[in-house]
């Protein structure tokens, strides 16, 4: 017979169960039955979504590089819009898109991290193409309105479901 152990929430009360997350020994009282074990109270509280939206090393490797690609890839692609009428239009469409490659890249995990660098690179080639106008004064609103849309677009695309 294994040696008892005691329950990390009440001392005293023996027990032989333990988390299936963290090890720590609970009792009967304590313990919560989930669909993938019995867990203390504060693992089970942890909502299922949880898990969604933190990226492993790899897939935030990966994360980054696409946003990168994105990135450098988007200043043509910027410069073409801006051209074009409907301009915000397109890049509300490119931004999700570049959100949702980066959003694939991570292993379609989503989260803060996948919005953040969605965003940021949706908006390096159009900041990248407004900062002569910036640096001038002279910035015309409309390419500005067509990132704001894009950076959305881009962060939407990395929303959890
Ligand atoms: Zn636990
Ligand atoms: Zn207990």
């Amino acid at each position: 017979m294994a040696e008892p152990m005691h329950c990390y929430r009440h001392p005293k009360r023996e027990t032989r169960v333990s988390c299936a997350t963290c090890g720590r020994p609970i009792c009967t009282e304590c313990m919560v039955a989930t669909d993938v074990g019995i867990k203390c109270p504060d693992d089970a509280r942890l909502p299922r979504g949880a898990r969604a939206g933190v990226m492993k090393s790899d897939q935030l490797v990966r994360s980054i590089l696409a946003g990168v690609g994105v990135a450098v890839a988007g200043i043509p692609i910027a410069y073409v819009l801006f051209l074009l009428p409907f301009t915000w239009l397109i890049s509300a469409a490119a931004g999700y898109g570049a959100g949702t490659l980066i959003n694939r890249a991570g292993g379609r995990n989503g989260g803060p991290l996948a919005i953040v660098i969605s965003v940021l690179a949706t908006a390096v080639p159009f900041l990248v193409l407004l900062a002569p106008d910036l640096l001038a004064g002279a910035l015309d609103p409309r390419p500005l309105i067509a990132m704001v849309f894009a950076v959305i677009a881009a962060g939407v695309a990395n929303r959890q479901v």
